[in-house]
């Protein structure tokens, strides 16, 4: 009788040494949520206590009460990109929904819903940024690794 070499490997009941292991041996816990929820309250995402931004949009260079480095973020414009995609399902919904209870004229829809559109973006810009900013030191993107953030090389190579 043979054995199956399934069977075998699932009698020997042992992991794989050498497995990789997530987030193990002593590195600082960065649990996502945490780190997004505290970035949109405009707070470090490493302590929770210094002020993430300076001005509206402008990251701290670092935290001044822990001193965790931000000047290497690269949210770019992925906030940007969160706050056209969430609020413009908002207003449009927004839009036609008060359209089906109260039909009235574009104009008045578009005095109505633009000055909301403008002030929602605004508002929500800001807690969007610091959002991505906390989820990007959360998962050690770009410079927040520790190592330096080096821009890949694609295309032919030039010199030749
Ligand atoms: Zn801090």
């Amino acid at each position: 009788m043979t054995l199956n070499p399934l069977d075998a490997a699932q009698a020997n009941g042992k992991p794989t040494e050498g497995t990789a292991q997530y987030g193990g041996g002593a590195q600082v816990d960065r649990p996502l949520g945490r780190s997004i929820k505290r970035g949109m309250l405009n707070n470090c995402p490493a302590c929770g206590s210094g002020k993430l931004f300076r001005k509206y949009l402008k990251v701290v260079d670092n935290c001044a009460a822990c001193g965790e480095a931000y000047h290497h973020h690269r949210a770019d414009d992925l906030p940007a990109y969160l706050v056209i995609l969430v609020l413009g399902h908002v207003l449009v919904g927004g839009f036609m929904l008060t359209d089906l209870a109260f039909p009235a004229p574009g104009w008045v829809h578009f005095a109505i819903w633009a000055p909301i559109g403008v002030i929602a973006s605004l508002l929500s810009l800001q807690p969007i940024k610091g959002g991505v900013v906390g989820l990007q030191w959360a998962l050690k993107m770009h410079g927040f690794s520790g190592r330096e953030d080096e821009v890949e090389e694609i295309g032919p190579a030039h010199g030749d």
